[in-house]
């Protein structure tokens, strides 16, 4: 759907959303580890599909949750967009990725997305919640 813009980050939905306490997932993938799961299934009838399963089971990957207002859109900015050659130097795969197949690192694409994947990754009690003691400051 439109959310799904296959390279941006802008989705649109998103900005709508900045003023949620959201939960976004977040890896790196193996690529971003060393230089699977069923976690892309949305993706299964693309064509690339296959190469995607390889890729995400090859090695480590490293699973963050992320909780903050607007967190799903602040770390898509942070990442960048899905081909490394659209996204903008200073996101992570800007400066870091080559190729859409080694783009270094995962995040949620909607709030929705977020809570799922989230659960998909950790147990209950593997979540660590906590406020840091300059959250007033960084947030109203
Ligand atoms: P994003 O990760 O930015 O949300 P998508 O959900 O569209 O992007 O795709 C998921 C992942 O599938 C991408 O991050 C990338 O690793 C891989 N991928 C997407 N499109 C392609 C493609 N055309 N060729 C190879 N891999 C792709």
């Amino acid at each position: 759907h439109a959310s799904r813009s296959s390279h941006g980050i802008f989705l649109p939905h998103l900005v709508a959303s900045l003023e949620q306490v959201q939960q976004t997932y977040i890896m790196v993938k193996p690529d971003g580890v060393q230089r699977g799961l069923e976690h892309y299934k949305d993706l299964k009838a693309k064509p690339f599909y296959p190469k995607l399963i390889d890729y995400i089971t090859s090695g480590p990957v490293v699973c963050m949750a992320w909780e903050g207002v607007g967190v799903v859109l602040s770390a898509r900015k942070l990442i960048g967009s899905t081909d490394p050659l659209q996204a903008e130097p200073g996101t992570i795969r800007g400066d870091l990725a080559v190729q859409t197949g080694r783009n270094v690192v995962h995040g949620s694409d909607s709030p929705e997305n977020g809570k799922r994947e989230t659960a998909l990754w950790f147990k209950e009690g593997e979540l660590c919640q906590w406020t840091p003691a300059q959250a007033p400051w960084l947030q109203e």
